[in-house]
């Protein structure tokens, strides 16, 4: 995850470098269950309005979440499916609460109607997050659901004023690129906390023509609109936070951003950078899945790291004789191609994993959708 808006912060008020502060444990986002109200059409999990066999009772639930405080994770993302559907939701959360993790939801808000929003309000969620995929009309098409678009911002509006801290999280693809410049409007308008930007794990094109890749563009333009705004935002004192995921090249496009806006601040940042060091999945983040298998982050279900009924989590955390595990956690990892040859790869830390296994079958390929030219990364 990349922290936008405390880049920002360091811009306005550059602080020392200091040392760098590790987290005790990964932030585990955990899908609680892969029933979901929606179909949507980039759904992670594939899921679907019906109950899948085999998912973690409440008892296991609790016995995981012991292990999880014992090795000293900081953070549940309380995810699914939509996991307001999970009968024991609340029972799990205040539990979760109640031993002293950072508790956040992660819903697609349609459900979040007056009642269900006082159940949230009573477990005092740390953060709740809901996925919108652009304004009205766009996010019903995502979500292929008449109204969903309107229900979910009711349910983040009724969160809001239950005096919550309520975030939008929204993906972007080729056909709701469109609609973010109205979506940080509505974030603006709406007096929404926080804004996380996810990157669509576009597989790209190759390395040919970066520059000139409509999709590369895209993206181009939604950090340079990010920048800007997430800058504005600091100047006229409004509390957001604005973070983007799934793709740790943003963190060297923003060197880029302040040579052209801020020049001076380019190299205390780009130390700043190298501390933030770029992707973690497998060391700073944890998934576990519904049915209790471990993986390095959520987009990779395609492969288990271990299940949780069978060792303790921190076992399979641990456990680096898996070659994935072993790869993710060595510092630097070693990644070839153009990620290899990299001028910039204590920043990003080679980005995403499972775009270049995914693409190549090779985890430690280049990552196919980084979309900083070869002249950016220092290649050409
Ligand atoms: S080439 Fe690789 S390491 Fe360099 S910025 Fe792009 S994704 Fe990151």
């Amino acid at each position: 995850m990349f922290r936008i808006s405390q880049f920002m912060q360091e811009i306005a008020a550059p602080t020392a470098l200091g040392s760098v502060r590790k987290p005790p444990g990964p932030v585990v986002i955990w899908n609680l269950i892969r029933r979901c109200n929606l179909t949507c059409k980039h759904c992670y999990s594939i899921s679907a309005d019906k109950d899948f066999a085999g998912e973690l009772s409440t008892a296991e639930v609790y016995a995981v979440m012991d292990q999880l405080k014992a090795f000293r994770v900081p953070a549940l993302i309380l995810s699914g499916g939509e996991p307001l559907l999970r009968p024991d939701i609340f029972e799990i959360s205040a539990r979760a609460k109640s031993m002293g993790f950072f508790t956040a939801l992660s819903s697609n808000g349609t459900l979040i109607d007056a009642v269900m929003c006082e159940k949230i309000r009573v477990v005092g969620y740390d953060y709740v997050g809901v996925s919108l995929d652009g304004l009205g009309a766009t996010h019903d098409k995502f979500r292929r659901m008449q109204g969903a678009f309107d229900k979910s911002l009711a349910g983040i509006r009724l969160c809001r004023d239950a005096g919550l801290k309520v975030g939008v999280r929204y993906t972007m693809t080729q056909d709701n690129h469109q609609d973010l410049p109205g979506l940080l409007k509505l974030v603006e308008d709406e007096g929404i906390d926080r804004f996380y930007f996810s990157h669509l794990n576009y597989a790209g094109r190759g390395n040919k023509n970066r520059k000139d890749d409509a999709l590369y563009q895209m993206t181009r333009n939604a950090m340079d609109l990010l920048f800007d705004t997430c800058w504005e935002y600091q100047q006229r004192g409004l509390q957001k936070e604005f973070t983007t995921g799934n793709n740790d090249a943003d963190g060297v496009y923003l060197l880029y951003w302040l040579q052209r806006r801020f020049p001076d601040r380019v190299e205390h940042i780009r130390a700043k950078l190298r501390q933030w060091g770029g992707n973690s999945s497998g060391v700073n983040v944890a998934n576990i899945d519904n049915l209790g298998k471990v993986h390095p982050d959520t987009m990779w279900w395609h492969y288990s790291l271990g299940d949780v009924r069978e060792r303790a989590f921190a076992d399979i955390w641990n456990d680096v004789s898996d070659p994935l595990m072993a790869g993710l956690k060595a510092r630097p990892r070693k990644v070839g191609g153009r990620c290899g040859a990299c001028a910039h790869f204590d920043i990003c830390g080679g980005n995403t994993r499972v775009r270049a296994q995914q693409l190549t079958g090779d985890a430690w390929a280049e990552d196919p959708g980084c979309y900083l030219s070869d002249e950016e990364i220092g290649l050409a």
